[in-house]
């Protein structure tokens, strides 16, 4: 007997066989009789499936009467099968193939494209939506991996994931584990509402962990995906919430061209420029918010008295979260924030947009200061990031005993900048506190009377960042 007969027969859960056609993909290189020879032997032992590509259904039923074995097959589901590596097909193709699927007496309709777009997405739901005949669509690679995973939601007949990482037999395959584990595949239904990271890349976002861990822990209904989308931000937010998708967080580099996608926007997400969050509230409408700045300004608050109140404070950085922070700064009472930049028209630019309780200027000048007075001074520069952890902004002549430093990057936890400021006898704040609780004002946003596990969310992400 074959080996896959051998795993067929002594296999606990249903199977179904597959001998993909070079021609469609797969390893097959079979004259065609022999190689459909595989799936008649495959029925005669009562596999619970076997997949045919369409281009060989006619071929396969005419081998299928020759040996008597008549359709449909009395233990065997027939999936007939269509495949585009390439690229991804037009609606128009898409209903041709699966009308002509269903008159070759398809048990299951299977297609699966290539993507081009995250937009792709919507012609995978809207298809299985639609379906009234049992129906599995894939769009394949990292920017259709959410319509494997989000499957059952529209009535996907089943989904396919890797039995391992690195095992994937198609690109955007999940492992079985995630599946099951992250995502919590089992409980996707119809009603289940999705939320997930739009941005590029996400493949490496804590965030899928982290809200996936939150919604697990406080029983809250809902799936949270990483969403890779490289341009169309706002159709891409807009055709995604009518499907049911009822909140987005937003990275880079969706922060800025996203807004145009929601309904309203946030008073001081406006000012700052930025959303990092989108919520789906109870009319429908979009809102968009900024839960970057008050992430870090919240944390800083806890070390100083009177919170930001008349404090001085230095901005280094003047890009997304730069503007975040120095405009949360201002927002929460600081008496005069000085944006510091690398590019110093940056730095001025953003000060005359803060208004007169701001300056700027470039870091060079900065550094080269013989002493200042402050009371905070934030990073909010990729310096210090890793690989390159060894570096800082400052100098070490501008850290000043006493004063609050926070550090916006948290890869490593403990940056030159930070250990520095200690030796100095500064207090510090990590990036880690920023990323947590973003995170947890996101879920406060979109969830609100259900209290926000910011332990857990805390614990999720150390121990991300230790792996
Ligand atoms: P961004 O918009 O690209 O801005 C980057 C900023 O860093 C600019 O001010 C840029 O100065 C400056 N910069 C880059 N390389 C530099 C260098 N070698 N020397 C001096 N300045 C340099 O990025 P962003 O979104 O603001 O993010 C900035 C950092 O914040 C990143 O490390 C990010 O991971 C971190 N962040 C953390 C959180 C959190 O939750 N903890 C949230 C958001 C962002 P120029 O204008 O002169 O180029």
């Amino acid at each position: 007997m074959p080996k896959w007969a051998d795993i067929l027969q002594s296999s606990p859960l249903p199977v179904i066989v597959t001998n993909r056609a070079k021609w469609e993909g797969g390893n097959s290189s079979a004259p065609e009789e022999q190689r459909l020879s595989v799936l008649l032997d495959a029925i005669s032992l009562n596999a619970a499936h076997v997949d045919v590509e369409l281009k060989a259904a006619e071929l396969f039923r005419s081998l299928c009467e020759a040996r008597n074995l008549p359709m449909p097959f009395p233990t065997t589901k027939l999936i007939l099968s269509h495949h585009n590596f390439s690229r991804p097909l037009t609606s128009e193709e898409v209903a041709s193939v699966h009308a002509e699927m269903i008159v070759s007496s398809a048990d299951v309709c299977k297609i699966a494209m290539a993507t081009s777009s995250a937009l792709d997405n919507e012609l995978v739901f809207r298809t299985l939506q639609d379906s009234t005949v049992p129906t599995i669509m894939l769009a394949m690679g990292d920017m259709g991996q959410v319509s494997r995973i989000v499957a059952p939601k529209f009535g996907a007949y089943l989904t396919f994931a890797s039995v391992g990482r690195g095992k994937e037999s198609a690109p955007g395959q999940v492992d079985t584990e995630t599946l099951n584990s992250l995502y919590r595949f089992r409980d996707i239904s119809a009603d289940t509402p999705v939320y997930g990271v739009i941005g590029n890349p996400v493949s490496h976002s804590m965030s899928p962990a982290l809200h996936n861990t939150a919604l697990a822990v406080t029983n809250t209904p809902g799936v949270y995906v990483p969403l890779k989308v490289e341009s169309d931000f706002a159709p891409f937010i807009r055709k995604m919430t009518a499907f049911g998708f009822d909140g987005f967080s937003i990275t880079i580099p969706g922060k800025v061209p996203s807004m145009e996608g929601v309904d309203e926007m946030d008073e001081i997400a406006t000012k700052i420029g930025a959303m990092n969050t989108v919520v789906k509230q109870a009319d429908g409408r979009l809102k968009g918010y900024n839960t970057d700045w008050v992430a870090a300004i919240s944390a800083i608050e806890e070390k100083v008295d009177n919170g930001m109140l008349g404090k001085r404070v230095v901005c280094i950085g003047a890009g997304g979260a730069g503007r975040g922070l120095a405009f949360g700064a201002l927002e929460r009472g600081a008496s005069h924030v000085t944006v510091v930049n690398r590019s110093a028209e940056k730095a001025i630019a953003l000060a005359k947009e803060l208004g007169d309780c701001a300056t700027g200027t470039s870091l060079e000048d900065f550094n080269s200061l013989k002493s200042i007075d402050y009371d905070v001074l934030m990073n909010s520069t990729s310096v210090g990031m890793h690989p390159n952890v060894d570096v800082s902004p400052v100098e070490d002549h501008i850290l000043v005993k006493g004063a609050v430093v926070f550090d916006a990057v948290y890869n490593p936890l403990q940056t030159r900048l930070l250990r520095e400021a200690e030796e100095k006898g500064c207090i510090t704040v990590s990036g880690l506190e920023m990323f947590v609780r973003q995170a947890a004002e996101q879920f406060r946003l979109w969830f609100p009377g259900v209290e926000v596990p910011v332990q857990t969310m805390r614990t999720v992400v150390l121990e991300k960042l230790a792996q």
